[in-house]
């Protein structure tokens, strides 16, 4: 079987950190329900920090980068510019107002409101 991810970039890619709190599984999961809405296309950040050289070509065919952080660590952004991509909007949770913790079960609202918040960013032009 062939070696290739079934992420494809397309005009909108977005990779969230998906980390191990609150705010990364909604990083995550606000990158999922843009997905299903036609907004954009997830794409595997884990791909790019591993140095996959197709999929870094990939995401850097996108028009809009689309990285979306759970909090101040960075950790989507700092492994989109260390594979040399130009992110184009950023979003950091906690920066919005959403306390960082442990607890998964996650706000539909604080959902919906980052996906309006990125859905804002995409309507500027770049
Ligand atoms: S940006 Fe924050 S929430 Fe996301 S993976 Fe890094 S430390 Fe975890």
């Amino acid at each position: 079987m062939a070696k290739e991810c079934l992420c494809q970039a397309n005009e909108v890619v977005i990779l969230p950190c998906s980390g191990g709190s609150n705010c990364g599984q909604i990083a995550n999961r606000v990158a999922v329900h843009l997905t299903e809405e036609g907004v954009g296309s997830l794409f595997c950040l884990a791909g790019i920090g591993a140095h996959i050289s197709g999929m870094i070509e990939s995401a850097r065919s996108a028009k809009r980068l689309v990285a979306i952080d759970g909090c101040s660590v960075e950790c989507a952004k700092k492994t989109l510019e260390h594979a040399g991509l130009n992110i184009t909007d950023y979003i950091d949770v906690t920066e919005e107002g959403i306390a960082k913790n442990k607890n998964f079960k996650l706000s539909q609202q604080d959902i919906l409101f980052i996906v309006k918040r990125i859905k804002q960013e995409l309507r500027k032009v770049k």
